[in-house]
């Protein structure tokens, strides 16, 4: 069995839709995990940003726009008066609950506004199924709320999971092909709750391994992930395969491809992500595995909108803890770094999410000369780093003679080298590695 998930854009409209359902109909009997179409998710949190400020009617015209679209997308997607029939009921069932939700005039909390994002992939997925069985399917749609939950810290419950989704694969041994919606779930209470958004992804993954799946597909609509960033990039090629350690790189540095939480369930069980192209459903793609990388380098990424914060210490001289009390400010200000690098006399550390900026300097002071850097950009170069490789750390830097780097990183895992640069040397970085470091 394969999970295959198809993101926004796949489903993007009727006609698209029909062409998931050619790809997905091949005789095996797999489990498709669809995301909201294309645009649903977002209209959905405007629709909640104006429940928070009680502004009833902003919401409810968000949701006639909405309900409009999809009248549209159903006369396209169906043929026949009975499923036509059936989609009018799906809808008119979401929308209602989605009015309902708008028109109460109780205070609006998170847990309204996750259940009003649940709805994209309720509706995707219920009229796509419904499509299937129009043209002859046994298609079953599996509701993801009934297996996918979260533990108390917000992990994918895995022995609930793997129970709950065997219970309904039971229930339909005569499907041909099951259908799921990505991205919702419930949370440890039972609350209706969500994977983050992009979070369809991890859906997949997370099923991929709770049933031990042979594959578990991403399709999008490129080519795979590709070697270096073709918005600043020409003549960029998608890889053919990576480990999983440079995919997890790659997706948290910027490729956008696969959503970084996709990984880690996918290679702990060991189930190979293929990352699929819709438009070109035979190309290769690029395949992650547990596969040890063969001595290159293989792709290049850039994380934008960073910050750089370096503390410099006398008292880090010969003492022990400094970087232990450094490490727990950030924590304490729920802040994650993505680099470090140290000398005797200070470290320099990278943030991208500076809501907590003030408070983390002002903590950082007592201990010793703060000076931050805004506008900075990551960027990663991903390959077999293993320390034994000579050569590498070399072409990397040498590719980079001209540019100004704030801060390298390399040693952390066996897969990357992070190079700090400012943001207007970005364009510039990604060019001079693409041009230096494959081969
Ligand atoms: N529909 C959700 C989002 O837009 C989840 C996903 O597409 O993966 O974030
Ligand atoms: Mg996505």
């Amino acid at each position: 069995m394969k999970i295959q998930k198809f993101g926004g854009t796949s489903v993007g409209s009727a006609q698209r839709m029909k062409e998931v359902a050619k790809l997905i109909l091949n005789g095996e009997r797999n489990i498709v995990v669809l995301s909201a179409m294309s645009g649903t998710t977002n209209s959905l949190v405007e629709i909640s940003n104006y429940l928070y400020k009680r502004n009833n009617s902003g919401a409810l015209d968000v949701i006639n726009q909405l309900s409009g679209k999809y009248n549209s997308v159903i006369k396209e997607l169906y043929s026949s008066k009975m499923a036509l029939e059936k989609g009018v009921e799906i809808l008119q069932e979401q929308f209602d609950s989605l009015r309902n939700i708008a028109e109460s005039n109780r205070n609006f909390t998170l847990f309204d506004e996750k259940i009003i994002l649940a709805h994209g992939e309720l509706i995707s997925t219920a009229l796509f199924n419904n499509y299937l069985v129009e043209i002859g399917i046994k298609s079953v749609l599996l509701p993801a709320l009934e297996f996918m939950k979260t533990d108390k810290n917000d992990e994918p419950d895995m022995a609930f999971i793997k129970e709950n989704i065997a219970l309904q694969l039971d229930a339909h041994k005569d499907a041909e092909i099951f259908i799921t919606q990505g991205f919702i779930c419930r949370d440890y209470q039972g609350e209706i709750s969500n994977l983050q958004r992009g979070g369809s992804d991890y859906t997949a993954s997370i099923l991929g391994a709770a049933l031990r799946a042979d594959e578990i597909q991403i399709w999008t609509d490129i080519d795979g992930m590709h070697n270096n960033d073709p918005r600043f990039v020409e003549g960029t090629k998608p890889i053919a395969n990576l480990h999983f350690e440079e995919a997890a790189e790659l997706a948290y540095f910027g490729a956008k491809i696969l959503h970084p939480t996709c990984v880690l369930p996918a290679k702990q069980a060991n189930i190979p992500v293929r990352l699929l192209n819709t438009m070109e459903p035979k190309a290769h793609g690029t395949l992650i595995s547990n596969e040890e990388p063969k001595k290159h380098i293989e792709a290049i990424a850039a994380k934008d909108g960073i910050t750089a914060i370096k503390i410099k210490s006398g008292r880090m001289l010969l003492a022990y803890g400094f970087l232990g009390k450094v490490f727990e400010i950030f924590a304490r200000n729920r802040t994650s770094i993505d680099m470090v690098t140290t000398s005797e006399v200070g470290v320099s550390v990278t943030i991208d999410d500076t809501r907590n900026l003030e408070r983390i300097l002002e903590d950082l002071r007592k201990f010793g000369t703060v000076t931050v850097d805004k506008d900075m950009v990551i960027i990663c170069v991903v390959g077999d780093m293993n320390f034994e490789n000579i050569g590498f750390q070399a072409k990397v830097v040498g590719a980079l003679k001209d540019i100004p780097v704030r801060m390298i990183s390399y040693g952390g895992s066996n897969y990357n080298i992070s190079l700090l640069v400012k943001a207007e040397d970005k364009k510039r970085a990604l060019n001079a590695l693409s041009k230096n470091v494959f081969d």
